[in-house]
């Protein structure tokens, strides 16, 4: 078409140029009646090339934004918006809204499959397929990637307290508050339920869990409205695992990094745990437990659950009504109440303990004012309505106990790594539970045992010593020789009477004892003394 236009404006012109520069010889070809045919022929033909030179760019001016327009959209960019007036009926208008259209819907549809609909994140498939890229580019271009675990922590509370509703407006909150507050070029998706995966590329793994800390700490501030006034607070657990490019295997960072997040959980949650490489010869890995051991686990924690209420309501139920006795009504109460509302079992219990303890702070308020007959003056209401906040100190201090959790747990990891039931090594063990399997350690040794007989104090200690920086902490081992070598550990009066159950309230009011250097003292306590967790 372009080469007949061009020949259609050449061929007259050239003529023409012929023509007046040797009129003798065109003059020579016609005969003086066919000239002005011959004229009128080049004139003609060479107005209409003219007039569809000009249609042709006018056309080419006016649709050159709306063909680049369709490319771009053919060429995969989406949010093509061509900008034609919705008034303009030319063919022009007509064929924009048309590509404006097709941009919307297949946004649209991208949208959709890529997009978690609940989070507003990218889904599991879109999210696995930029972590295959991403792993490809930092092989290729041998630069560091990290890849990281976020879990909420007791996500299954917040459903069963405030219902499913409220936990999907929490879920999205939380993946919000992680997408908002990531660099441009991290990318964060839904791997599963309650369940984060981040990209950070660019990043080692120590940086990497600078980041995550920030958006840990930024999620625990965080309230979420789940109802008119009524708010909910989360934790996240992260874990991470990551390195230099070249040999990085997405397989591996997302098994070292869900292990890592596994972790945080166990090591109380509410952190960042950094992944490391456990020793190729560990006997034992992660042991999952029984579903048999399970069951009588659970039997024995809420024994000593209902032990401690019933410990605690017996200190309040000799005082007066009026003083807060713990009363088995209210408690039948709550309960049927709670079960005809469906509650799960859990909440059912926990609202019947709450009725049995709910005045346990009267504890602390003195009985001249309790039980005075007249109207209590302002002081002394001050102090009545205290109650609520001794009483949230009081069940504090016994809920206390939970804290032991990744001490128990850990207790048999060895130093080297080599240990269960994850395998920990050094000061990724929490330091209570280093200094337990010192102290344990030490029991077996001199204490007779069905399989083998006691050994000495002395040779305990040179035993010890063998193993320090194997199986155990050799600082600590060095700490314990420093307290016990010329003088036999013996076991302290008030921790024995609670070892032979005769705990009393007595415990309340101590005796005065000598203070003793406690081996403690020396450390900063357990999130101080860990390398991999950063926090707690
Ligand atoms: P932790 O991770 O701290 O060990 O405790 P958890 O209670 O969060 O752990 P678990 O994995 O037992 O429970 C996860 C819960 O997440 C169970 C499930 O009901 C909830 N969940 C998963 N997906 C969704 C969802 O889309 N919406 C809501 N509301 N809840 C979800
Ligand atoms: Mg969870
Ligand atoms: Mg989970």
């Amino acid at each position: 078409m372009r080469l007949l236009g061009s020949l259609g404006l050449l061929a007259p012109l050239s003529f023409l140029a012929v023509w007046l520069a040797m009129p003798a010889a065109i003059d020579s070809l016609f005969d003086e009646g066919s000239r002005s045919i011959v004229a009128a022929l080049v004139g003609g033909t060479m107005g209409v090339s003219l007039t569809a030179g000009i249609v042709f760019t006018y056309v080419r001016l006016r649709f050159r934004h709306v063909i680049q327009a369709a490319e771009r959209l053919a060429a995969g960019e989406l949010g093509i918006d061509v900008g034609s007036k919705p008034s303009s009926r030319g063919l022009e208008g007509r064929l924009g809204r048309a590509i404006d259209a097709i941009s919307v819907s297949l946004t649209e549809t991208t949208d959709a499959a890529t997009i978690d609909k609940l989070t507003g994140v990218s889904n599991r498939q879109t999210l696995l397929a930029e972590l295959f890229a991403e792993v490809e580019r930092a092989n290729r271009y041998e630069r560091a990637l990290s890849v990281a675990f976020v879990d909420i922590d007791h996500f299954k509370n917040v459903n069963d307290t405030y219902g499913h509703a409220a936990g999907d407006i929490v879920l999205r909150g939380v993946a919000q508050t992680i997408h908002a507050n990531l660099r441009a070029s991290d990318q964060v998706g839904r791997y599963g339920g309650e369940e984060f995966m981040l990209l950070l590329t660019e990043t080692g793994v120590e940086e990497g869990a600078n980041l995550t800390e920030k958006l840990r700490i930024l999620v625990a501030r965080q309230q979420f409205e789940i109802a008119p006034g009524q708010t909910v607070g989360v934790t996240i657990s992260i874990g991470i695992a990551g390195g230099k490019g070249g040999v990085l295997r997405t397989d591996t960072l997302v098994r070292d990094a869900d292990a890592a997040m596994y972790s945080a959980k166990a090591l109380g949650r509410n952190q960042t745990y950094i992944f490391a490489e456990p020793d190729e010869d560990a006997r034992v890995p992660r042991a999952p437990i029984s579903p048999a051991g399970r069951l009588l686990a659970m039997q024995v924690g809420r024994a000593a659950r209902d032990a401690a209420t019933a410990s605690l309501t017996a200190f309040i139920s000799p005082l007066p009504h009026y003083r807060g006795q713990p009363s088995a009504l209210i408690a039948s109460i709550v309960v049927a109440m709670a079960q005809n509302l469906d509650l799960p079992e859990a909440e059912v219990d926990r609202i019947r303990t709450a009725a049995l303890l709910h005045d346990v702070g009267k504890v602390a308020v003195p009985s001249e004012i309790l039980d005075k007959p007249a109207a209590l003056s302002s002081a002394e209401w001050r102090t009545v309505v205290q109650h609520p906040r001794i009483g949230q100190v009081i069940l504090e201090q016994a809920a206390a106990l939970k804290e032991a959790v990744p001490i128990i747990l850990h207790h048999h990891e060895r130093y080297s790594g080599h240990g269960y039931p994850f395998g920990l090594r050094g000061n990724d063990i929490p330091l209570g539970a280093r200094i337990v399997s010192i102290a344990d350690a030490y029991d077996a040794m001199t204490n007779d045992r069905p399989y083998k007989r006691a050994m000495s104090h002395n040779a305990a200690i040179q035993e010890l010593r063998r193993h320090a920086g194997t199986q155990f902490d050799p600082e600590l081992v060095n700490l314990f020789c420093d307290l016990f070598a010329s003088v036999a550990p013996v076991p302290d009066p008030a921790i024995l009477a609670m070892t032979s159950g005769a705990v009393a309230m007595a415990a309340v009011h101590p005796p005065a004892r000598r203070r003793r250097r406690r081996p403690t003292d020396r450390a900063t306590g357990e999130g101080g003394s860990k390398a991999s967790s950063v926090a707690g």
